[in-house]
C-alpha cells in the first residue's frame, strides 16, 4: 500500500510551503521545525520513500536531485561558509516522513558527530 504523506501533499499544493526553489524535477523549501537558522528540505516531484529505494532510480533522476540540493544551498547563500546536507533513512535513522527529502542545514557552525 502506498501511504499518503506530508510531502505528497506539499506537491500537490494540498500543505503549503516556504518555497524557496521548484523546478520540473524537484522542490525545496522551509522545514517547520527549523533546527539552525537555514533549514531547508529538497524533495523529488517522483516519489522515492526513502533513500534505499534510490538504488532503483535512474541514475540521471537521481543525480538532478544532489545536483539540484547542490544548486539550492548555493541559492542560500550557503557556500562561503559550508553547511550540512542530512538524509535520514528508516527507524535508526529517524526517518519520520516516509518520502525522501534531503535536509540542508546551515547559517551557523554545525557540531559533529550526531548522537
Ligand atoms: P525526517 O525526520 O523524516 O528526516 O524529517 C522530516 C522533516 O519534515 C522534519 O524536519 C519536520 O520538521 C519536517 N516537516 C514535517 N511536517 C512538515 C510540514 O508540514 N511542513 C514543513 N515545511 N516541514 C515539515
Amino acid at each position: 500500500m502506498d501511504e499518503t504523506t506530508i510531502f505528497d501533499k506539499v506537491i500537490s499544493g494540498e500543505i503549503p510551503v516556504d518555497l524557496v526553489w521548484e523546478d520540473s524535477d524537484i522542490m525545496a523549501f522551509r522545514d517547520i521545525n527549523p533546527q539552525a537558522p537555514v533549514h531547508v528540505l529538497v524533495i523529488p516531484k517522483t516519489k522515492f520513500r526513502a533513500f534505499s529505494e534510490l538504488k532503483h532510480a535512474e541514475a540521471a533522476l537521481a543525480g538532478r536531485f544532489i545536483t539540484a540540493v547542490s544548486r539550492v544551498a548555493e541559492k542560500l547563500g550557503l557556500e562561503e561558509n559550508g553547511y550540512r546536507i542530512v538524509i535520514n533513512e528508516g527507524k535508526h535513522g529517524q526517518q519520520t516522513v516516509q518520502y525522501l527529502h534531503a535536509h540542508i542545514i546551515g547559517g551557523k557552525p554545525l557540531t559533529w558527530p550526531p548522537g
